[in-house]
Parts: structure tokens; sequence; C-alpha cells
């Protein structure tokens, strides 16, 4: 991380004027590799007074050629995609590989935005008439957009790409945690061709900023990816201002592996991703229900490929998982083992903490949890998964359903019936049936029950970026 972690305002770059400090950490370490001031009350409304100007200009800035910048950034990314996930690296803690593999995401996300653009389209409604009725849609206006520390740029891309394709102008408050590729991707934007105060960027204290933006009269929208508790407090702020938010927020994804699946198969793929990202993902396989002929052979492919997973800092070439992003993980990671412990599971690999520098956690199976154990029941958000062996399906359906979340589940099975079964009886906003998918910029995804609001992703996302009008128009005065 460089020690250039300024805000951008109008295209200024400047430290923020707030009182409070911020550290960036290295995790691998747990040193500090940059600091900076935050931003002050009068810093988010000059922001949000640049946006509304920034508006005026990107709305009329023809789709086409807002889609062709889109384009651009794209191309920065992909060109720059080194400096991009070293930094990545560097201040969330993830693989170089994992990183690389996030930038060219997140480059995508931009470039099937910018294709997007220009096919935005209003719809006309006969008319009973000769008047002309057209159900039209318009940007929103200024958006807020949250984002968090897990996946720095892509949480960032998929905001930013939908919000700017739909014509809004935005204000982005990323992670106070990982702020130096948020600050690169907005300069990447203004290369490309965004104009500066289409895009302004705070940094800083979270609680301030997103409560003084989302009351903010120019703030027509809002979209945060964070925990659920902070998308409750949000949604309460957005709905006392009658102000539309779209929430990606957690998940506690099931997974239901079948007798007749290839156990070995899927218990590689399922450690391949469940340990993606230290296990920081939304969507991460994390509740592994395993029908009881097949549960030993299972645990011990999987336990065996979670103690393979090589432990190092980001950086490192031959790392497998990296150091977790914070130290509050370390700690929950701790308390979610000790509870399993009390509550009759079984760890089969790892457990602990690493000794020595940096916030690193062994990759770790628990088996047979309790079901009341806490990492039955609370997302882990942690490198650490659950196995638990299951006699009737329709129990199995039952505990993956029974939580408040639905962002993803998993399901692995030969037989087409049983497929589609847990296809449509899983109550989640994604449901890979032998597939693990990851979020592609053309689907949209979102969570449902206590996941979410909304999507992101697809044409659905730019949509949520647009609002609609009616426009009737009678060739003469209607007397
Ligand atoms: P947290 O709830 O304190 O913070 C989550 C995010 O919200 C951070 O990026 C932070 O900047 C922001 N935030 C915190 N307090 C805020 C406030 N009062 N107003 C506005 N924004 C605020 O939790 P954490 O310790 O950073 O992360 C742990 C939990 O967050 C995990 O258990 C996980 O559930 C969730 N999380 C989910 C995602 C996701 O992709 N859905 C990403 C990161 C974290």
């Amino acid at each position: 991380v460089s020690g250039f972690v300024q805000q951008c305002i109008a295209g200024a770059w400047r430290e923020g004027r707030g009182l409070e400090r911020f550290a960036v950490h290295d995790p691998a370490t747990g040193e500090v590799a940059a600091s900076y001031a935050g931003a002050s009350e009068d810093d988010v409304d000059a922001a949000a007074a640049s946006a509304a100007q920034g508006f005026a200009d990107w709305s009329s800035t023809p789709a086409w050629t807002r889609g062709l910048v889109l384009l651009r950034v794209g191309e920065l990314l992909r060109a720059g995609r080194d400096r991009f996930a070293r930094l990545i690296s560097a201040e969330q803690g993830k693989p170089l590989a994992e990183s690389l593999a996030e930038v060219a995401r997140a480059a995508d996300f931009f470039t099937w935005a910018g294709g997007e653009a220009p096919r935005l389209a209003d719809r006309i409604v006969p008319s009973r008439d000769a008047a002309e009725l057209v159900a039209a849609s318009q940007p929103m206006g200024v958006v807020c957009l949250l984002t968090p520390w897990n996946y720095p740029l892509i949480l960032i891309a998929k905001k930013v790409s939908a919000a700017l394709a739909a014509g809004c102008a935005c204000v982005l408050k990323p992670s106070e945690e990982t702020p130096g590729v948020a600050v690169a991707l907005v300069q990447a934007c203004q290369d490309a061709g965004v104009p500066p105060n289409a895009l302004n960027l705070l940094l800083g204290e979270p609680a301030m900023i997103s409560r003084r933006l989302i009351a903010h009269p120019v703030v027509r929208k809002v979209s945060f990816t964070g925990s659920v508790p902070v998308g409750r407090l949000l949604a309460e702020q957005a709905a006392c201002a009658l102000k539309p938010i779209t929430l990606e927020l957690g998940g506690h994804a099931p997974v239901i592996v079948c007798d007749d699946a290839p156990v070995e198969a899927v218990a590689a793929a399922l450690c391949a991703r469940k340990f993606h990202n230290a296990g920081q993902a939304c969507i991460a396989p994390s509740r592994i229900f395993v029908a009881a002929p097949v549960f030993d052979r299972f645990l011990s492919a999987f336990t065996a490929a979670a103690q393979s997973v090589r432990l190092g800092p980001g950086l490192e070439p031959a790392t497998g998982m990296g150091p977790l992003a914070n130290p509050r993980r370390l700690a929950a990671m701790e308390s979610f083992v000790d509870d399993a412990l009390r509550r009759g599971g079984e760890i089969t690999a790892g457990g602990r903490r690493r000794t020595g520098p940096g916030w690193f956690f062994e990759p770790t199976v628990v088996a047979r949890p309790a079901p009341d154990a806490r990492l039955m029941t609370e997302e882990p958000f942690g490198p650490i998964a659950a196995v638990v062996p299951f006699n009737r399906l329709d129990d199995a359906v039952a505990q993956a359903n029974a939580l408040p979340y639905g962002l993803a589940a998993y399901a692995f099975a030969e037989d087409p019936a049983v497929q589609q079964r847990l296809a449509r009886g899983l109550e989640a906003g994604l449901v890979g049936v032998n597939d693990l998918p990851g979020h592609l910029p053309e689907y949209p995804l979102g969570g449902w029950k206590e996941s979410g609001l909304g999507v992101e992703g697809g044409a659905e996302a730019i949509e949520s970026y647009r609002i609609r009008k009616l426009i009737a128009r009678a060739p003469t005065a209607r007397t």
C-alpha cells in the first residue's frame, strides 16, 4: 500500500479534514502499512454537492459514450492487473492468484456494464388514442455506495459499474481497512474518462459518513455490502429518509451431499471454495450436510484436503490460504471453535491460530457440532466448515433452510429428481446443483430473507439505479 491514501472530491485528491486518523495494516504481519485522515462532516457535504454537479454532466452524456468509458475502465484494470492485485493482497491478505482473479472479475463487471449502457431503453405503451405513452426510465441521481473489506475491489466494481452505466453519479465509501485499491480504482475511472465529479471517494469513519450521506437531500439511493446488523441499521436510516436501498449481507451457505454424489471429487471442490479468501466470503459453503452412508468417506477426504492447504502470506507464490483480514475475525474463529468443542463437535483439521506475527488461522473442519452450536447458526465468515451427517433428505433440507440467511446453497446429487427437488426446495438467492458458481456480471444475484434486498449483477442491477417515469404526450392540449 503506498502512502497515497487520500479521498477524492470533485477530482481533487486530498487528506480528509476529520480529526480521526485510520491505519491500514498488512494482515500477514499485523504491522501498519499506511495511515490517513478520515473525512469530516464538511467533506461529506462537499462530496454530495460535487456528485450533484457530476450527475448533471454524466446523466446527459449519451449512453453510448458512457458505455465506451466503462469499457475503457475494464481495459485499464486488465492492463494494471499486477498493481491492483498486489494492492489487494497487501491490505487484505489474500493470495496473489486470488487477487489477480478478483481484478479480472472486476474488469468483467465494467466491460459488461459498458456493453449494457447503450441498451437501456424506454418502452412504448400502446395508446388508446392519439396520445403517446412512454414508460421511460431515467437515472436516479446521486447514489451512496458503501463497501466492505473482504473483496475490496470487486464489491466496489459491482456497484460503481452499474450506477455509472445507469447514468448516476456516485459517492463511494469503501471499507476504512482497505482503502488503497479503492483509490487506485477511482484513479483508473478518471483516466478512462469518468468525469471526476461523477465519482467521489470518501474515506474514514463508516457510521458518520453513511449516516450523513443517507440523510443528505441530494442522495437518492443507497447500496451497501456487509454484515446483517449494519445492513439493518442502514435500512432503518434509508427507510426514515424514504430512499431505496440495495443490501448484500451475510450468508451461511448450506451444502447437501447425497449418497450418489462423487464424494471425493466433491470434497476437493468444496475445500477449494471454502478456504478461498480464507472463508471470508458471503457465498462460502459453511454447513455441509452429508448422507450418512458416505459421511466417513467425505469427512476423511475433506479433512485431508483442508490439511493440505498451505497457509502463508498472500504475496508468497506458494501460499494456498492467506491470513484473516483483521484481528476481529481471528478472535471470532477462536470463539466458534471453543463453542463447537463444548457442544460435542470434533476438530478433524486445524482449529488454532498460527503462532508468530500476522492474523493466521488454520483451515478448520469441525465434525458433528450440535445443531445449537454457534457454528451451525451464525455466519462464521472465516476458514471453518461444519460437517454433519443426515439420514433423511427432508431433514437436511429443513436444516439447510432453518436459518434467517438465504444467500447461497449448494447440492450434489446424481439423481435428476433429487437435483430438481433441491434446486427448487433450497431457500437462497443462488442455488448451485453439482456446481459452485461464482458471481458473474451477467446474472442477478441477491439474498433471500435477512441476506439482502435487491440484486447485484445482470440488467436488473443497472435498472435498480434508474427510476420510472410515465410520459403521456397528446398532440394538442386536451381540455
Ligand atoms: P461490521 O459489521 O462492523 O462491518 C462491516 C462493514 O460495514 C465494514 O466494511 C464497515 O466499514 C461497515 N460499517 C461498520 N459499522 C458501520 C456503521 N455503523 N454504519 C455504516 N457502515 C458500517 O463487521 P466486520 O467485523 O467488518 O465484518 C464481520 C461481519 O461482516 C462478518 O461476520 C460478515 O457477516 C459481514 N461481512 C459481510 C460481507 C459480505 O460480503 N456480505 C463483507 C464483509 C463483512
